[in-house]
Formats: structure tokens, sequence, C-alpha cells
């Protein structure tokens, strides 16, 4: 078996590495770190779990401890889809870096310019970036990318379903045509295949096992649910989710409950709280302190359940998850499989659990072609997809009628929730992009219809006229009030 020693690492990284506690590196490590030594590109096909950060941290400070930086030129950059991956590689850097002398800065969203320019301006060996920030910096001239010898794209899979890959291009076509590249991605995506074949130069291939087709030590199963009604989905689905959990009983010390949308995180967030569990959201919305302190807290053990989207949660390090609930199935195959790739590290047991509700049937379709075998089907703890209705729902259910009009209400949306399959849309929200509700887009503009017919079953208020939909408050209203938007706007 392969040891650190063998990989021929400077002995200042051997030593840190050996601190950690880590006896042998795991298959990317081993198969990554001695091609990287030797200045060549790599392709790592490897997910968050396997190791793959210190595959490249590892050998970026040994070749790295050679040499010093310049004003404004970074010496190495390492792209991030999200701020709490960037944070994470940063992390790794602090801890395997120790022994040597290595600047580094972190750009990333939702942290002032000003300080991270500073850091820049006196010189970084390492800078960690998200993509949006890196540009913004690079846009106001406070940055050379051509002093860049090695770059690492990290998650680009991820990079992808963010909409980032123009991004990483144009970063690509910024630094020198000499750079070494590491690029990792959990998945080889057509689009992510032509990006490696454009930019990377006749790289080792080192790909590992994914784990859901491989972990054995993490249980699955799906609750195939139907709600006893329409509009008490939302709030059924929450009564599942605690059954689940209280199944689970002191075997789930800490899980983290994804949901695809951020609405439905902070719903569910609230809700369990509510029933008196130990849970907080984290999703893009979120201001980064409030991400932050919700992190540390479930990394610390201080808090049991971390409710999540994919964004947000992607690369978490938090070894000891017990659990992971799929509040909704995912609507991308692959988000199950980094969702589930949670639990079950570092060879530990793990369970995952989803709940799976007529319309995502499909999905889950596709999540059992990916993974290549069925998820077990478990009957559901609550007996009947109906369960019938008890003081608690009612209880769950906005409570007065103003609530359920606010438009800021989230609570409200839920049962205004379309068939459309945008819902299942995984939030998706570059990293510095304005941080407006784009995800959440889908659900405010479908939202509208329903919203309108609740409105018709009462009166014939609003209904259509000369064909077009009336925007308007009563029968007995000015004429302007009564003209469709288009006439309006011609006005
Ligand atoms: P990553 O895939 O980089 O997110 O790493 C997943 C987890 O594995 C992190 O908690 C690392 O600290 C841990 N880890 C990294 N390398 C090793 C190793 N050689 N042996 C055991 N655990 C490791």
């Amino acid at each position: 078996m392969t040891k650190f020693s063998d990989l021929n690492l400077a002995p200042k990284v051997l030593k840190a590495v050996e601190e950690t506690g880590y006896e042998t590196p795991t298959p990317i490590q081993a198969g990554a770190i001695p091609p990287a030594l030797e200045g060549r590109d790599v392709l790592g096909i490897a997910q968050t779990g396997t190791g793959k950060t210190a595959g490249f941290v590892l050998p970026m400070i040994t070749m790295l401890a050679r040499g010093r930086a310049r004003a404004r030129m970074p010496r190495s950059l390492v792209l991030c889809p999200t701020r709490e991956l960037a944070a994470q590689v940063a992390e790794n850097f602090d801890t395997y870096a120790k022994h040597v002398k290595l600047t580094k800065a972190l750009l990333i969203g939702g942290v002032s310019f000003k300080e991270q320019d500073k850091l820049i301006d006196k010189g970084v060996d390492v800078l960690i970036a998200t993509p949006g920030r890196l540009l913004d910096h690079f846009e106001r001239g406070k940055l050379l990318l051509t002093g860049v010898q090695i770059m690492v794209v990290d998650e680009a899979d991820r990079m992808l379903d963010m909409g980032f890959i123009p991004d990483i291009e144009r970063i690509f076509s910024l630094t020198p045509f000499t750079r070494q590249t590491l690029f990792f991605s959990a998945t080889m995506a057509p689009e992510i295949e032509r990006i490696t074949n454009t930019f990377l130069s006749n790289p080792a291939r080192i790909e590992v096992a994914r784990q859901a087709t491989t972990g054995e030590n993490i249980e699955q199963c799906v609750v195939m649910f139907k709600a006893s009604r329409r509009d008490r989905e939302a709030s059924e689905k929450r009564k599942l989710l605690r059954a689940l959990i209280d199944g689970e009983g002191d075997k789930c010390t800490n899980a983290i409950v994804f949901c695809n949308r951020k609405v439905d995180v902070d719903i569910v967030a609230k809700s369990l709280k509510k029933y008196g569990y130990d849970a907080a959201p984290i999703h893009g919305d979120l201001d980064q302190s409030q991400r932050t302190r919700t992190l540390d807290g479930f990394r610390e053990g201080s808090l049991r359940f971390l409710i999540a989207s994919d964004v947000a949660a992607r690369g978490l390090d938090v070894p000891a998850v017990t659990h992971i609930f799929n509040f909704d199935v995912p609507g991308h195959a692959e988000d199950y499989v980094h969702r589930i790739g949670r639990t079950g590290r570092a060879g530990r047991d793990g369970k995952a659990m989803m709940i799976c509700i007529p319309r995502d049937e499909r999905n889950l379709g596709d999540i059992e072609r990916l993974v290549e075998k069925e998820i077990p089907r478990m009957e559901n703890p609550l007996q009947s997809g109906g369960a019938p209705e008890t003081s608690e729902q009612v209880e769950e259910k906005p409570k007065t009628t103003s609530r359920r009009r606010s438009s800021k209400s989230t609570e409200a949306k839920p049962d205004y929730k379309p068939e459309a399959k945008q819902d299942n849309k995984p939030e998706a929200k570059p990293e510095n992009r304005p941080e407006v509700t784009q995800d959440n887009k889908p659900e405010a503009q479908a939202s509208t219809k329903p919203r309108n017919d609740r409105i018709r079953r009462g009166s014939d208020r609003g209904q259509d006229r000369g064909g077009k939909k009336v925007v308007g408050l009563g029968d007995h209203m000015p004429g302007f009030i009564a003209m469709s938007f288009e006439d309006r706007r011609g006005t």
C-alpha cells in the first residue's frame, strides 16, 4: 500500500500530514500527487469525501515552497464553485502549510474588496477564489493572472451546473499557456470533457469510484409518499420527515436535510425548530457570517440538523454525519450522489433516506439509473400516504390570511406549489451574482396562476375581460384598473 512518505512530498508537508493523523493516502491522493509533483496536468474524477482537496493542496505546497510571490501576481489559483468550498480549501492550506511559509488570499463574495485587495497587493502564493469574484477583481485592475503557474479547478461539474463555465474559460485564457492545470470533477459531462480537451495538456487521468455505487457503508432507502390532499402535501411531507428522524432514534446523532429550493430550506428548518428539533438553515441568501456560524455549530456538534440546499452544502466537510434526509428527490441525479456522499465518510456507516412524491418518480428513476441500483423502498412510518390531519398539521398552516397573501411570506408559498418540473430546479446561484431571488424565480412566477385561481373560486372577480387577464380588485372599479397589463403599458 502506498504511504505518504512514498509520494515525494516536501518533508515539512509530510510532517503536517502526520500531525493530522492521516496514515495512508486515499486513492485520489495516491493517484494525483505523483503526476502533479512531476509538473503534469491532472484530471481527477472524484467527488467530495474522497480526500481530493489534499490531493491537490499537498503537491501545490511542495511545489510553491520554492520561489516567492510578486505583488498582484498570484503564483497559483484555486477556483471553487462556492464560498464554503473555497473557505474549506483555504483551511486545508492552513493545515498542511503550517510548517512552510506561504501566503494566501481568499476571494469570495460577502467579504469586502478592500481587505482582499490589500492581500493581493502584497503578493500571494495561493489565491483561492470563486470565479465571479475573481473576475470582479481582475476587471477592477487589481489582479494579474499572468504569473499563475498552477491552476486548480475544483468541482467542475458544479461549476457547470451553476453556469460558471464561460467564466472558467475566460480565466483559463487570462493565465499563461504554460501553467500546470489540476482539474477535478465528480462526473464527466460532455461540456466538462470539452473544457478538459481544450485546456488540459496530456493530463494524468485518475478516476476514483463513485461513492454511490461503491459506498456499501451507506444504507439507502426511499419512502414513496402521496399526500392525502394536494394542499396538504408540504405539511404532510414535513410530518413524514419528523417521523423518519424519530424512527432513527439515537442512531441519528446529526444529519443534513436536503431540500431542492431555498424557500423550502427555510420552511423545513423553521418547522423542525418549532417541533423542538435542533435545526438551522443554510442557503445562498443567508449572509456570510450567519452561514459560517451555522456551519461552525454543525461541525462542533452544537447543532444537530443542518437544513441545506445543494449549493450551500457544497464542499461541506463534516466527517461525522450519521444521516442524510432528502426531503426532496434532487432534480439532477448527480446531486443525489453528492448529497449522500456527506454520510458514511472515512469508513463510517451512514444512512440516506429520501421522500419521493409522485411527480418526483421520474427523477428517482434517473437516480437509480445513475447509481445502477434500485434504492430500497421503505414503508411509510406514518403508515398511509394520507395521514389524518392532526392538530400538529393544522398548526403548521399559515395562521392568518394576511400572512398567506404577503408576497414576502415564504410560509405560504408551498400551498401554491405548481406541478411544473421547474420546482425541482436546484439552487444554482452563481457565486457573486446578484443575491436576488433568482433561484426562487420559477416559484414566484408559477405561483401567480394558482393565486388567481383562488380568487376566482370565491367570486367572478379578476375574470378575463375581452380575453385578456384583468388586474383589479372588484367589479365596481374605475375603468383604468380593469384594463389589461398590456393596455396599461401602452398608455
Ligand atoms: P475531501 O474529499 O477533500 O473533501 O476530504 C474528505 C475528508 O477526508 C476530509 O475530512 C479530509 O480531512 C479527510 N481526509 C483527507 N485525506 C485523508 C486521508 N489520507 N486519510 C483519511 N482522511 C482523509
